[in-house]
């Protein structure tokens, strides 16, 4: 019964992370899910995470305004970082870092991470107004 209940919130932590793109915090997921889990703890969020993450389940983008980001999509892509808005943002538009990581040849490549910091268009269109 305890095991099941466990699972259920884990269960909701992960389809969280995995329905958004918008690369949100371990605070983020659980003021989404307090409402429908009336008793989720943050703790709980954190735990769950760092599980995740270590299972390879789910994929961390690192720190951004010393807030940890995660993200439901595993696979190797670029992400551009708004310093202005903290938004972080799936690039779409160049060739995914794998293929970067074929042009290196001093050893093995096992991962590989492409960050872009900048100011995002919505940030950029407000400021002109
Ligand atoms: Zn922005
Ligand atoms: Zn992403």
């Amino acid at each position: 019964m305890v095991a099941r209940k466990h699972s259920k919130k884990r269960d909701a932590i992960l389809e969280c992370i995995c329905s958004t793109k918008s690369h949100p915090t371990a605070d983020w997921v659980y003021s989404q899910l307090k409402p429908q889990i009336p008793d989720l703890s943050l703790g709980t969020v954190y735990r769950n995470l760092a599980a995740f993450k270590s299972e390879g389940v789910i994929a961390s983008v690192g720190t951004v305004d010393g807030m940890e980001r995660y993200d439901g999509n595993t696979l190797p892509h670029p992400h551009f970082v708004c310093t202005h808005c903290n938004a972080v943002i799936d690039v779409e538009e160049i060739d995914p870092p794998q293929e970067l990581a074929l042009q290196v040849h001093c050893g093995s490549v096992r991962d590989c991470v492409l960050t872009f910091y900048g100011i995002c268009n919505q940030c950029v269109s407000v400021d002109a107004q």
